[in-house]
């Protein structure tokens, strides 16, 4: 993503001057990048992830200013962390995963349901050319909508809806990653993936006693096939 390439590396030489003008070390800019790339090397290289452009795009994307301000300390470690009425920003390895597992290129055209923080939102608009998010609650497609886009993300449009319905108006999408739990495999998501594109979803029930799984569904002229499933634990979808 060129374009955003430039407005984050301008946006990061930006605040990396001193006050008298003198450029600071790229680490005074974003005293996190150490973090970052260490939660690449350990939570995601060594499980396995191997996709070039992902792990590009994770040791990219600011994750610590994607969660409230008194966990940012905490952003990188390897686990999910609240972001508010309920909900969470998923593990680092799992983003890292969906976002594998959807087989990315420049020219894809993505759906995400569950925007949450907008943080997955985020990898995906690194590696596809335009990602749409929805969003149940409205504040937190408004704070997601606002974080991404001073980040200077412009290939991301959130919008607060239902995802049990999709978005039609762009379908078909090359690749929808669902980030809430439904009970079973919505239809209309399956509808408006385009032949040869990738469903990402956790499907079953949540708490104690549920179990869900992490499907990678893909689909054909025939049908659909599966590709793997995983267990999983994620917030559910409404
Ligand atoms: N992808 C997010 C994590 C999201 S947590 C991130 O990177 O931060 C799951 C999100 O799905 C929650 O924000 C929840 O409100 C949302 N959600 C649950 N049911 C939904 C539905 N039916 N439609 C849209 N979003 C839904």
């Amino acid at each position: 993503m060129p374009v955003i390439n430039r407005f984050s590396s301008f946006r990061w030489r930006y605040l990396s001057r001193s006050p008298a003008g003198i450029p600071e070390s790229p680490d005074a800019a974003d005293p996190f990048a150490s973090q970052r790339e260490q939660m690449v090397k350990k939570q995601l290289i060594k499980r396995g992830i191997r996709d070039p452009r992902v792990l590009e795009a994770m040791g990219k994307v600011p994750r610590h200013l994607f969660v409230p301000p008194d966990l940012r300390d905490r952003a990188y470690r390897d686990c999910p962390l609240p972001i508010g009425y309920g909900q969470t920003i998923s593990q680092p390895y799992i983003v890292a995963f969906m976002t594998e597992a959807a087989h990315l290129t420049p020219e894809s055209v993505v759906l995400e349901i569950g925007t949450g923080s907008g943080y997955q939102a985020a990898v995906l608009a690194e590696l596809a050319r335009q990602v749409y998010s929805l969003e149940r609650l409205p504040p937190l497609a408004a704070q997601a909508q606002q974080t991404l886009a001073a980040l200077g993300y412009g290939n991301v449009e959130v919008r607060q809806g239902d995802g049990y319905q999709g978005w039609p108006e762009h379908a078909p999408y090359d690749a929808i990653l669902v980030t809430a739990a439904p009970p079973t495999v919505p239809t209309v998501l399956l509808e408006q993936l385009a032949v040869g594109g990738t469903l990402v979803v956790p499907v079953g029930e949540t708490g104690a006693q549920g179990s869900q799984s992490l499907l990678i569904l893909c689909k054909t002229a025939q049908g659909w096939v599966q590709k793997g499933a995983f267990p999983v634990q994620f917030v559910p979808m409404v």
